[in-house]
């Protein structure tokens, strides 16, 4: 801001910081809901809410849609670089716009988060707090115990002011998603959960129990394979992880990352049309059935919707290569994406119906 001589330097400072106040945006301004009551509710139903990342129009559409015609409630989850890569300022319209696409679906109160994926600063989650996002996650599980502990609550006291929820995570994922990447994973110490969620003050916790990030969970030796198929069989989830957790955290909202099935007909759709997903793996749907009747309360997913979009993409690419609208493409993709949504919704989480 220019100076200006009439103003003391004082004034001016309270100036800056009310028409930076008055920048910020709410999100029960837009609509938006935190996910507390919505995580209460699904640990006593025994289902878990749905949490898909996105970086687009058409994968916007396709959530919401699936969303508001199961009437699940849902997490529209953005990543750092999906945020960069979309706008902020563009985002926070879209997430305004969902809201009233979704009603003018019918879906009369639409209970919809949007929440930041693995936040990596006090600042970015503050960036998002002030601009429309009802949840944030803050990722210290990389760093020592204790300067996890400081910057997650460091978040937690920011956030609350606005009613914001915040995610923590205690434990490291193996795999690669956005700037997030892990060699190999280790389990989250269920010694430390208790001391994690009273310091820190955080609604909910990501733990490590095996799942992992992107397309390749699993490398081909630490899997087996199917005789009949010849295909990769993962290794079974750590529940003996979970439930140690549980104890400890008696209804404490816990939430799983990295928890794409990585389903076997999109990867063979796009490797018979030119693609190149050799030995691609992911958590089998009937452990993520199991998690969601827990204390699991939040399922990441992302590849899926990664690997349906592109499937579709592929297909027409190959199959009408004279094609060049693309609406052409992405819609194929767009309906893909929710056909695949709603399968989560239904048959995977157990969240449909439990937004009327
Ligand atoms: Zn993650």
């Amino acid at each position: 801001m220019a100076r200006c001589a009439d103003i003391p330097a004082s004034f001016e400072k309270d100036l800056v910081t009310f028409i930076n106040l008055t920048k910020m945006v709410n999100y029960k301004d837009l609509g938006l809901v935190n996910t507390r009551e919505m995580f209460a509710k699904a640990i006593k139903g025994g289902y878990a809410i749905p949490a898909f990342n996105f970086n687009n129009m058409e994968q916007l559409q396709a959530i919401i849609k699936a969303a508001a015609e199961t009437k699940s409630p849902v997490i529209l989850q953005v990543s750092k670089g999906a945020r960069n890569y979309a706008n902020a300022t563009l985002l926070r319209y879209m997430a305004e716009g969902a809201v009233e696409y979704a009603k003018e679906l019918g879906w009369e109160h639409p209970q919809i988060v949007l929440h930041l994926d693995h936040g990596d600063s006090f600042e970015l989650c503050k960036s998002c707090v002030d601009s429309g996002f009802s949840s944030v996650m803050i990722d210290g599980s990389h760093l020592p115990y204790e300067e996890n502990v400081a910057l997650t609550k460091k978040v937690v006291e920011y956030a609350h002011q606005y009613d914001v929820t915040v995610e923590g995570e205690l434990g490291v994922l193996a795999g690669v998603e956005d700037e997030v990447s892990a060699d190999h994973h280790t389990y989250t110490n269920p010694e430390e959960v208790i001391d994690f969620a009273t310091r820190t003050g955080c609604d909910s916790l990501a733990i490590s129990i095996g799942t992992s990030h992107g397309a390749y969970k699993f490398k081909p030796e630490q899997c087996t394979r199917d005789p009949k198929t010849g295909r990769l069989v993962p290794p079974p989830l750590a529940f003996d992880v979970l439930d140690a957790v549980m104890e400890k955290l008696p209804g404490f909202p816990i939430v799983l990352h990295g928890s794409s099935s990585v389903p076997q007909e999109y990867v063979d759709i796009i490797n018979a049309n030119g693609g190149k997903l050799p030995d691609a793996i992911g958590i089998p749907e009937e452990e993520l059935r199991k998690a969601a009747k827990s204390a699991v309360c939040k399922i990441n997913i992302d590849s899926d919707s990664r690997l349906a979009m592109t499937a579709a993409v592929r297909k027409v690419f190959n199959e009408k290569p004279q094609e060049f609208d693309p609406r052409k493409y992405l819609g194929p993709a767009r309906d893909e994406m929710e056909k695949l949504y709603k399968h989560k919704i239904i048959n995977v989480l157990g969240s449909e119906g439990k937004a009327e």
